[in-house]
């Protein structure tokens, strides 16, 4: 072996163990040394989720859905579903507040109930404990986190996502395609109003996997278990 190459393997190994050693709250992408990367899908379920599913279960693909406590009450009949097929589940709160414009005084105790409130419904109607989970918008001020943290949470965002821009499916497919990299997340929601996604996701994770890259849930992506 060559002198360069063994450094390299040193070089990677340490990043390895810097990447999975350094335990943190927030995440936006998965380690730069691994050729993975991990598909997300916020805001159901809802009426897309079932032609998503289908894609998913086609590809033999395992992503992590960020369900939304009100529409796990509302429709837990196609939650169980996503259950069913295997796939992660995280929280993306109970009702989709906008965290970075809710002015109102009782902003740290409306974000608690939010959190806890999802992480009920998740529990009572699927039976899943959530560790992972997503604010809406992406909410990552440092109070929220906090917020997170205290109630078990590791907070997931992401390194690309642009399914709801007003543009042309080809066009989205193409931006897709440019961002996937290493320890990519990629944000997607399993939303009607987000169908363009649907016309392109089984050719996208083609795409991948012809680039050499595994996809995985967020939880393997980043090594994270849930806290005791
Ligand atoms: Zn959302």
């Amino acid at each position: 072996m060559g002198k360069i190459k063994k450094i390299n393997i040193v070089f990677t190994v340490i990043c390895l163990f810097v990447c999975y050693s350094n335990a943190k709250i927030l995440y936006t992408r998965g380690c730069p040394e691994v050729k993975k990367v991990a598909l997300t899908f916020d805001d159901g379920p809802g009426k897309a989720t079932k032609r998503v599913l289908e894609i998913l279960k086609e590809k033999n693909v395992k992503a992590t859905f960020f369900m939304l406590g009100v529409r796990v009450e509302n429709d837990t009949e196609t939650a169980k579903k996503v259950i069913a097929d295997n796939h992660e589940i995280g929280s993306h709160t109970y009702k989709h507040v906008n965290f970075y414009s809710y002015k109102v005084a009782d902003k740290i105790s409306k974000m608690e109930k939010e959190i806890l409130k999802a992480k009920n419904v998740i529990k009572d109607k699927l039976g899943v404990d959530t560790y992972l989970m997503r604010f809406p918008y992406g909410y990552s001020k440092p109070e929220g986190l906090e917020v997170a943290q205290k109630q078990g949470y590791y907070v997931i965002n992401w390194s690309f996502g642009m399914d709801w821009k007003n543009i042309l499916a080809q066009e989205m497919h193409i931006k897709y395609k440019q961002a996937i990299r290493n320890g990519a997340i990629f944000l997607m929601h399993d939303l009607p109003k987000n169908d363009k996604i649907l016309s392109f996701l089984g050719d996208f994770i083609d795409e991948i996997r012809m680039d050499g890259y595994e996809i995985v849930t967020i939880s393997e992506l980043l090594n994270l278990k849930q806290k005791i």
